[in-house]
Protein backbone atom coordinates (compact mmCIF):
# COMPACT_ATOMS: atom_id res chain seq x y z
CA UNK A 1 0.00 0.00 0.00
CA UNK A 2 2.65 2.56 0.69
CA UNK A 3 4.84 1.39 -2.20
CA UNK A 4 1.82 2.35 -4.29
CA UNK A 5 1.24 5.78 -2.70
CA UNK A 6 4.65 6.34 -3.47
CA UNK A 7 4.68 5.22 -7.62
CA UNK A 8 1.43 7.54 -7.33
CA UNK A 9 3.02 10.62 -6.08
CA UNK A 10 6.07 9.84 -8.46
CA UNK A 11 3.79 9.63 -11.52
CA UNK A 12 2.08 12.75 -10.73
CA UNK A 13 5.31 14.38 -10.55
CA UNK A 14 6.55 13.64 -13.60
CA UNK A 15 3.80 14.73 -14.93
CA UNK A 16 3.99 18.01 -13.72
CA UNK A 17 7.36 17.72 -14.62
CA UNK A 18 6.47 17.57 -18.16
CA UNK A 19 3.80 20.26 -17.90
CA UNK A 20 6.42 22.64 -16.89
CA UNK A 21 8.61 21.76 -19.97
CA UNK A 22 6.08 22.68 -22.19
CA UNK A 23 5.17 26.02 -20.36
CA UNK A 24 8.14 27.14 -18.32
CA UNK A 25 10.40 29.64 -20.01
CA UNK A 26 13.46 28.15 -17.73
CA UNK A 27 12.74 24.88 -18.94
CA UNK A 28 12.34 25.71 -22.50
CA UNK A 29 15.53 27.59 -22.16
CA UNK A 30 17.57 24.51 -21.58
CA UNK A 31 19.93 23.20 -24.07
CA UNK A 32 20.86 26.92 -24.76
CA UNK A 33 23.32 29.10 -23.86
CA UNK A 34 23.92 32.76 -24.32
CA UNK A 35 27.31 34.50 -25.20
CA UNK A 36 28.55 38.05 -25.39
CA UNK A 37 31.96 38.01 -27.74
CA UNK A 38 33.66 40.80 -28.66
CA UNK A 39 35.79 38.31 -30.64
CA UNK A 40 34.55 38.37 -34.26
CA UNK A 41 31.71 36.06 -35.90
CA UNK A 42 34.24 34.80 -38.46
CA UNK A 43 36.24 32.83 -35.81
CA UNK A 44 33.22 31.93 -33.60
CA UNK A 45 30.80 30.36 -35.89
CA UNK A 46 32.44 26.99 -36.73
CA UNK A 47 33.91 26.88 -33.17
CA UNK A 48 30.21 27.30 -31.80
CA UNK A 49 28.82 25.40 -34.52
CA UNK A 50 31.39 22.43 -33.84
CA UNK A 51 30.09 22.29 -30.02
CA UNK A 52 26.37 22.60 -30.94
CA UNK A 53 26.70 19.57 -33.37
CA UNK A 54 29.15 17.28 -30.36
CA UNK A 55 26.25 18.37 -27.94
CA UNK A 56 23.15 19.52 -29.02
CA UNK A 57 23.26 22.69 -26.90
CA UNK A 58 22.45 25.53 -29.30
CA UNK A 59 24.70 29.05 -29.00
CA UNK A 60 23.23 32.36 -28.91
CA UNK A 61 26.07 34.68 -29.25
CA UNK A 62 25.38 38.54 -29.49
CA UNK A 63 28.89 40.28 -30.97
CA UNK A 64 29.66 42.96 -29.22
CA UNK A 65 33.11 44.55 -30.73
CA UNK A 66 32.53 47.56 -28.00
CA UNK A 67 30.52 48.41 -24.87
CA UNK A 68 29.91 44.44 -23.30
CA UNK A 69 31.14 45.86 -20.15
CA UNK A 70 28.30 49.05 -19.76
CA UNK A 71 26.05 46.69 -21.27
CA UNK A 72 25.88 44.29 -18.64
CA UNK A 73 26.53 46.58 -16.01
CA UNK A 74 23.02 48.18 -17.42
CA UNK A 75 21.40 44.60 -17.85
CA UNK A 76 22.24 43.66 -13.73
CA UNK A 77 20.62 40.53 -12.41
CA UNK A 78 18.54 40.62 -15.59
CA UNK A 79 21.41 39.95 -18.08
CA UNK A 80 20.33 37.54 -20.34
CA UNK A 81 24.42 36.33 -20.52
CA UNK A 82 25.81 33.15 -19.41
CA UNK A 83 29.44 33.82 -20.33
CA UNK A 84 31.65 36.54 -22.46
CA UNK A 85 34.50 36.17 -24.86
CA UNK A 86 37.01 38.46 -25.29
CA UNK A 87 40.63 39.46 -25.78
CA UNK A 88 43.11 40.06 -23.24
CA UNK A 89 43.52 40.14 -19.81
CA UNK A 90 42.64 43.68 -19.42
CA UNK A 91 38.72 43.09 -20.29
CA UNK A 92 38.82 39.74 -18.51
CA UNK A 93 40.25 41.71 -15.23
CA UNK A 94 37.66 44.63 -15.91
CA UNK A 95 34.73 42.65 -16.43
CA UNK A 96 35.88 40.56 -12.90
CA UNK A 97 36.73 43.70 -11.53
CA UNK A 98 32.80 44.88 -11.76
CA UNK A 99 31.75 42.06 -10.15
CA UNK A 100 30.38 40.70 -13.16
CA UNK A 101 32.07 37.16 -13.83
CA UNK A 102 31.49 33.84 -11.37
CA UNK A 103 33.66 31.36 -9.92
CA UNK A 104 34.06 28.04 -11.68
CA UNK A 105 35.64 25.10 -10.72
CA UNK A 106 36.32 22.36 -13.44
CA UNK A 107 38.93 19.79 -13.55
CA UNK A 108 38.98 19.90 -17.75
CA UNK A 109 39.71 23.57 -17.63
CA UNK A 110 42.64 22.87 -14.72
CA UNK A 111 43.81 20.36 -16.84
CA UNK A 112 43.88 22.30 -19.91
CA UNK A 113 45.17 25.44 -19.33
CA UNK A 114 48.16 26.11 -17.46
CA UNK A 115 47.41 27.90 -13.96
CA UNK A 116 49.01 31.30 -15.43
CA UNK A 117 46.61 32.04 -18.01
CA UNK A 118 43.56 31.34 -15.51
CA UNK A 119 42.25 33.38 -12.77
CA UNK A 120 43.17 31.23 -9.66
CA UNK A 121 39.45 31.22 -8.52
CA UNK A 122 38.34 30.06 -11.81
CA UNK A 123 36.53 34.02 -12.76
CA UNK A 124 37.81 33.70 -16.18
CA UNK A 125 40.39 31.43 -18.24
CA UNK A 126 42.45 32.17 -20.94
CA UNK A 127 41.83 29.84 -24.59
CA UNK A 128 44.38 31.36 -27.09
CA UNK A 129 47.53 32.84 -26.21
CA UNK A 130 49.40 35.53 -28.47
CA UNK A 131 52.69 37.00 -27.68
CA UNK A 132 53.21 40.85 -27.71
CA UNK A 133 56.31 41.09 -29.62
CA UNK A 134 58.69 43.42 -31.75
CA UNK A 135 58.46 43.95 -35.36
CA UNK A 136 61.99 45.01 -36.39
CA UNK A 137 62.74 46.35 -40.86
CA UNK A 138 64.62 43.86 -42.64
CA UNK A 139 66.90 46.11 -43.78
CA UNK A 140 67.74 48.74 -41.21
CA UNK A 141 67.69 46.39 -37.99
CA UNK A 142 70.88 44.72 -37.62
CA UNK A 143 70.86 41.33 -36.45
CA UNK A 144 71.17 41.50 -32.66
CA UNK A 145 70.32 45.12 -32.45
CA UNK A 146 66.98 45.29 -30.73
CA UNK A 147 66.74 42.06 -28.35
CA UNK A 148 64.62 43.20 -25.74
CA UNK A 149 61.46 45.93 -24.60
CA UNK A 150 63.95 47.28 -23.11
CA UNK A 151 66.33 48.28 -26.28
CA UNK A 152 62.99 49.92 -27.40
CA UNK A 153 64.00 52.70 -24.31
CA UNK A 154 67.45 52.66 -25.42
CA UNK A 155 68.74 56.02 -27.00
CA UNK A 156 70.13 54.24 -29.78
CA UNK A 157 66.93 53.69 -30.98
CA UNK A 158 65.84 57.47 -31.51
CA UNK A 159 63.71 58.35 -33.93
CA UNK A 160 62.87 54.71 -34.98
CA UNK A 161 60.06 53.40 -32.77
CA UNK A 162 56.41 53.13 -33.96
CA UNK A 163 53.58 52.11 -31.35
CA UNK A 164 49.96 52.38 -31.09
CA UNK A 165 48.12 54.07 -28.16
CA UNK A 166 50.03 53.33 -25.11
CA UNK A 167 46.43 53.60 -23.43
CA UNK A 168 45.37 50.41 -25.43
CA UNK A 169 44.72 47.29 -23.46
CA UNK A 170 47.49 45.59 -25.30
CA UNK A 171 50.13 48.09 -24.33
CA UNK A 172 48.87 48.58 -20.45
CA UNK A 173 49.39 44.87 -20.07
CA UNK A 174 52.69 45.17 -21.42
CA UNK A 175 53.52 47.88 -19.17
CA UNK A 176 51.85 45.81 -16.33
CA UNK A 177 54.08 43.02 -17.12
CA UNK A 178 57.06 44.89 -16.82
CA UNK A 179 55.94 46.15 -13.94
CA UNK A 180 55.60 43.06 -12.41
CA UNK A 181 58.77 42.02 -13.02
CA UNK A 182 60.85 44.82 -12.42
CA UNK A 183 58.58 47.50 -10.45
CA UNK A 184 56.94 50.70 -11.07
CA UNK A 185 59.99 52.99 -11.38
CA UNK A 186 61.98 50.70 -13.77
CA UNK A 187 58.64 50.62 -15.58
CA UNK A 188 57.80 54.44 -15.63
CA UNK A 189 61.34 54.51 -17.22
CA UNK A 190 61.10 52.56 -20.10
CA UNK A 191 57.96 54.33 -20.48
CA UNK A 192 59.58 57.70 -21.08
CA UNK A 193 62.58 56.26 -23.10
CA UNK A 194 60.12 54.39 -25.14
CA UNK A 195 58.02 57.72 -25.82
CA UNK A 196 61.50 59.92 -26.13
CA UNK A 197 62.29 56.96 -29.39
CA UNK A 198 58.94 57.51 -30.55
CA UNK A 199 59.30 58.13 -34.68
CA UNK A 200 55.70 59.53 -34.55
CA UNK A 201 53.03 60.39 -31.76
CA UNK A 202 51.15 57.08 -31.20
CA UNK A 203 48.57 56.18 -33.64
CA UNK A 204 47.01 53.38 -35.29
CA UNK A 205 46.05 49.83 -34.60
CA UNK A 206 49.27 46.85 -34.38
CA UNK A 207 48.86 46.20 -38.30
CA UNK A 208 49.44 50.19 -39.23
CA UNK A 209 52.81 49.86 -36.87
CA UNK A 210 53.93 47.84 -39.79
CA UNK A 211 53.03 49.60 -42.47
CA UNK A 212 54.65 52.02 -41.31
CA UNK A 213 58.52 50.34 -40.87
CA UNK A 214 56.97 48.79 -44.39
CA UNK A 215 57.27 52.89 -45.46
CA UNK A 216 60.29 53.74 -44.00
CA UNK A 217 58.61 56.10 -41.02
CA UNK A 218 60.15 53.97 -38.14
CA UNK A 219 62.44 50.79 -37.65
CA UNK A 220 61.04 48.68 -35.14
CA UNK A 221 57.16 48.47 -33.86
CA UNK A 222 55.89 46.52 -31.00
CA UNK A 223 52.21 44.27 -32.22
CA UNK A 224 50.95 40.92 -31.65
CA UNK A 225 51.85 37.82 -33.32
CA UNK A 226 48.61 37.01 -34.70
CA UNK A 227 48.60 40.11 -36.93
CA UNK A 228 51.56 38.55 -38.60
CA UNK A 229 49.48 35.77 -40.20
CA UNK A 230 46.67 37.56 -41.01
CA UNK A 231 48.90 40.40 -42.61
CA UNK A 232 51.17 37.69 -44.72
CA UNK A 233 47.64 35.70 -46.11
CA UNK A 234 45.88 38.59 -46.41
CA UNK A 235 44.04 38.39 -50.01
CA UNK A 236 41.37 41.52 -49.75
CA UNK A 237 43.95 44.10 -49.12
CA UNK A 238 47.43 42.03 -50.61
CA UNK A 239 49.74 45.18 -50.00
CA UNK A 240 49.57 43.76 -46.59
CA UNK A 241 51.41 40.91 -47.54
CA UNK A 242 54.20 43.17 -48.53
CA UNK A 243 54.04 45.02 -45.42
CA UNK A 244 54.38 41.42 -43.39
CA UNK A 245 57.53 40.43 -45.77
CA UNK A 246 59.30 43.69 -44.18
CA UNK A 247 59.72 43.05 -41.15
CA UNK A 248 60.93 39.88 -38.79
CA UNK A 249 59.36 38.88 -35.44
CA UNK A 250 61.58 39.45 -33.00
CA UNK A 251 60.74 37.43 -29.72
CA UNK A 252 62.18 39.95 -26.90
CA UNK A 253 63.65 38.95 -23.46
CA UNK A 254 64.64 35.38 -24.84
CA UNK A 255 67.67 35.46 -22.31
CA UNK A 256 65.94 37.05 -19.30
CA UNK A 257 62.15 36.62 -18.34
CA UNK A 258 60.62 36.08 -21.45
CA UNK A 259 58.72 37.66 -23.94
CA UNK A 260 55.08 39.09 -23.13
CA UNK A 261 52.43 36.76 -23.86
CA UNK A 262 48.64 37.55 -23.09
CA UNK A 263 45.39 35.70 -24.12
CA UNK A 264 41.52 35.82 -25.20
CA UNK A 265 39.72 34.36 -22.93
CA UNK A 266 36.28 33.46 -21.10
CA UNK A 267 34.22 33.65 -17.98
CA UNK A 268 30.92 32.84 -16.88
CA UNK A 269 28.56 35.63 -15.87
CA UNK A 270 27.53 36.15 -12.30
CA UNK A 271 24.30 35.76 -12.58
CA UNK A 272 24.20 32.89 -15.31
CA UNK A 273 20.95 30.74 -15.93
CA UNK A 274 22.65 28.43 -18.23
CA UNK A 275 25.46 27.52 -15.83
CA UNK A 276 26.48 24.54 -16.71
CA UNK A 277 26.59 24.64 -20.73
CA UNK A 278 28.41 27.98 -19.91
CA UNK A 279 31.06 25.61 -18.43
CA UNK A 280 30.70 23.29 -20.58
CA UNK A 281 31.37 25.73 -23.75
CA UNK A 282 34.22 27.34 -22.19
CA UNK A 283 35.75 23.49 -21.94
CA UNK A 284 34.74 22.50 -25.40
CA UNK A 285 36.54 25.82 -26.49
CA UNK A 286 39.65 24.67 -24.39
CA UNK A 287 39.50 20.94 -25.88
CA UNK A 288 42.17 19.76 -28.79
CA UNK A 289 39.52 20.49 -31.53
CA UNK A 290 38.55 24.10 -30.52
CA UNK A 291 41.83 24.73 -29.97
CA UNK A 292 42.94 23.55 -33.83
CA UNK A 293 40.10 25.34 -34.87
CA UNK A 294 41.66 28.70 -33.14
CA UNK A 295 44.87 28.09 -34.23
CA UNK A 296 44.08 27.64 -37.77
CA UNK A 297 41.93 30.17 -38.55
CA UNK A 298 43.53 32.96 -36.16
CA UNK A 299 47.29 32.03 -36.29
CA UNK A 300 47.20 32.36 -32.15
CA UNK A 301 49.38 29.97 -29.92
CA UNK A 302 46.94 27.04 -28.24
CA UNK A 303 46.36 27.16 -24.52
CA UNK A 304 46.43 23.58 -24.80
CA UNK A 305 49.84 21.94 -24.84
CA UNK A 306 50.37 19.27 -27.79
CA UNK A 307 48.21 21.53 -30.38
CA UNK A 308 49.94 21.45 -33.48
CA UNK A 309 50.69 25.44 -34.73
CA UNK A 310 49.69 26.96 -37.64
CA UNK A 311 52.21 26.28 -40.21
CA UNK A 312 53.39 30.27 -40.49
CA UNK A 313 53.05 30.56 -36.35
CA UNK A 314 55.49 27.45 -36.30
CA UNK A 315 57.94 29.06 -39.15
CA UNK A 316 58.06 32.18 -36.42
CA UNK A 317 60.22 29.73 -34.19
CA UNK A 318 60.10 28.37 -30.48
CA UNK A 319 59.93 31.10 -27.75
CA UNK A 320 60.24 31.82 -24.40
CA UNK A 321 57.36 33.58 -22.83
CA UNK A 322 57.04 35.41 -19.61
CA UNK A 323 56.09 33.11 -17.22
CA UNK A 324 54.66 35.73 -14.41
CA UNK A 325 50.93 34.43 -13.94
CA UNK A 326 48.35 36.67 -15.90
CA UNK A 327 45.94 37.19 -12.92
CA UNK A 328 49.12 38.98 -11.20
CA UNK A 329 49.74 41.14 -14.33
CA UNK A 330 46.01 42.17 -14.58
CA UNK A 331 46.04 43.49 -10.63
CA UNK A 332 49.36 45.92 -12.03
CA UNK A 333 47.00 47.37 -14.79
CA UNK A 334 45.63 49.91 -12.56
CA UNK A 335 48.95 51.46 -11.74
CA UNK A 336 50.43 50.69 -15.72
CA UNK A 337 47.55 52.95 -16.74
CA UNK A 338 48.78 55.95 -14.02
CA UNK A 339 52.13 55.53 -15.38
CA UNK A 340 51.03 55.74 -18.95
CA UNK A 341 49.48 59.59 -17.86
CA UNK A 342 52.68 60.16 -15.58
CA UNK A 343 55.02 60.12 -18.48
CA UNK A 344 52.18 61.88 -20.60
CA UNK A 345 53.01 58.66 -22.89
CA UNK A 346 50.22 60.18 -25.70
CA UNK A 347 51.51 63.43 -26.49
FE1 LIG B 1 43.95 42.14 -31.65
Amino acid sequence: MKYKKYVARGVLFSLLLGAAVLSSPAFAAAGEVNLYSSRQPFLMQPLLAAFTKKTGIKVNMAYLEKGMLERLKAEGRNSPADLILVSDIGNLHNHDKAGLLQPVSSATLSTNIPPQYRHPAGHWFGLTVRARVIYASKTRVKPGEVTTYEDLADPKMKGRVCIRSGKHVYNISLLASIIVAKGADAATQWASGVKANLARKPQGNDRAQVKAVYEGECDVAVGNTYYMGKMATNQKDPIQKDWAKSVNIIFPNQNDRGTHVNVSGAGVVKNAKNKANAIRLIEFLSGTAAQKIYAEMNFEYPVKAGVPLHPIVAAWGDFKADKAFLSKIATARTQATKLVDLVNFNN
